[in-house]
């Protein structure tokens, strides 16, 4: 079974989590790995400020009490986005407000924005969707008419550009992710980016009191025995067996939660580590060679795939960052599932992909992301994938859309 993604293996990475179980002295703030990775990664992103946190969650929720949203506040967010950023909000007693999508690109556009308006918005949320930049520029002038400050989530899309300018710079603040399937990976932890010194001040007097701990440790050892399952011949009867139509709802339900139980932040997050900062600084260095190597696989795959996949939008507003290949298939979803896996194929569909945040807080007014959302298919593409599977997978894809109704 060609499996939905994979993550990198690297034996690099096992002597950095050896190397940092050896006790050591913690260095004076400001120096040690963790501040030159915050060094590195803001003068990348071309922000004043770069602070290293548990998760993107952490870093958005820092960004949120920075801004100092209070319950009831309304809060624009995208209509189709990860669906687990929402409870942290409405934990806040904050409005979410879903703007909807354009179905071509997956992204919020300025007018789904302004149609969101209210007297009581105090912040937009906007997600560069699958690594594909949003009208950044717009959307920041529409809040800045109106003094609404505008939050980028850059968890997909870190390197991408618009205007030659690295999304995560055009906003207030912006929250970065470094999980181990996004493209700089730490096995967790994120990282808030700001070129506002007072909402930085505040997110790093909220972070002085943390405390290191194991937590990325554990969670890389968790992600290298997965990763081992995914790569091993029971795969594929398991994923059959998981991803069936009866399982797979409570499935991709179960494991988010035991994904959120590893992560085991909630009650107290922890402090960004060193083992972390080693992790971090070597993928923000291979970041650029990332993104052209797999950025020229995604055009291949797009150019080859059958008519009745559409691929996502990705260009339309600036230069991409690699994250994942998701394509609208007009057929049963289920039904192509179903037979991709019976010939060897392992797509995600439905909530795998992504979430439809509106129907998730019951409304109906968001058209694009249910649509997006009902049809959306993600084809695995990642770095390792190969010629030989990557040829195999085109032609079953052909297959796929010849014989299906
Ligand atoms: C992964 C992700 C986040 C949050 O990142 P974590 O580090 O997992 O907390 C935020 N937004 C989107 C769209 C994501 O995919």
């Amino acid at each position: 079974m060609i499996p939905r993604r994979r993550i990198p293996l690297r034996a690099g990475d096992l002597w950095a989590g050896a190397a940092s179980l050896w006790p050591t002295p913690v260095p004076p703030s400001g120096t040690g790995v963790v501040a030159d990775f915050e060094a590195a990664f803001a003068k990348y992103f071309g922000v004043t400020h770069a602070l290293a946190t548990a998760s993107g969650r952490d870093a958005l929720l820092l960004i949120l009490d920075a801004l100092q949203l209070a319950p009831g506040d309304e809060v624009i967010i995208p209509a189709y986005t990860l669906g687990e950023l929402l409870p942290l909000m409405l934990a806040r007693g904050l409005q979410l407000v879903p703007a909807d999508i354009d179905p071509t690109t997956f992204n919020i556009t300025p007018a789904s924005v302004a149609g969101c308006l209210t007297p009581r918005t105090r912040a937009i949320l906007a997600v560069h969707l699958l690594g594909a930049p949003c009208a950044i520029g717009e959307i920041v002038a529409l809040g800045a008419a109106r003094g609404i400050p505008v939050i980028e989530d850059c968890a997909h899309a870190p390197g991408a550009r618009v205007g030659g300018r690295p999304v995560g710079s055009f906003g207030r603040a912006a929250l970065f992710s470094l999980e181990a399937t996004k493209a700089v990976s730490a096995y967790g932890g994120g990282v808030l980016a700001t070129n506002d010194a007072a909402l930085a001040a505040h997110a790093r007097a909220a972070l002085a009191g943390r405390v290191p701990s194991h937590g990325a440790l554990r969670k890389a050892a968790f992600k290298w025995l997965e990763e081992c399952g995914v790569r091993s011949p029971l795969y594929g009867p398991l994923a059959r067996l998981l991803f069936a139509e009866r399982n797979a709802g409570r499935f991709e339900a179960f494991y988010r939660r035991a994904h959120s139980r590893l992560r085991g932040e909630a009650a107290a997050p922890a402090a960004f580590g060193a083992f972390q900062a080693r992790l971090a600084l070597r993928g923000l260095g291979e970041l650029d060679a990332r993104h052209a190597r797999l950025n020229a696989c995604w055009d291949e795959l797009a150019a080859r795939l059958p008519d009745r996949f559409r691929r996502q939008r990705r260009d339309a507003e600036g230069e991409p960052a690699f994250y994942n290949f998701v394509a609208r298939f007009s057929g049963d979803v289920r039904a192509l599932r179903r037979a991709a896996h019976r010939r060897g194929l392992d797509l995600a569909i439905g909530s795998e992909v992504m979430d439809d945040t509106a129907r998730l807080l019951g409304r109906e007014d968001c058209p694009g992301a249910a649509a997006v959302s009902a049809d959306a298919v993600l084809i695995p593409l990642y770095d390792g994938i190969g010629r030989r599977r990557f040829e195999t997978m085109v032609s079953t894809l052909h297959a796929l859309a010849r014989e299906l109704p």
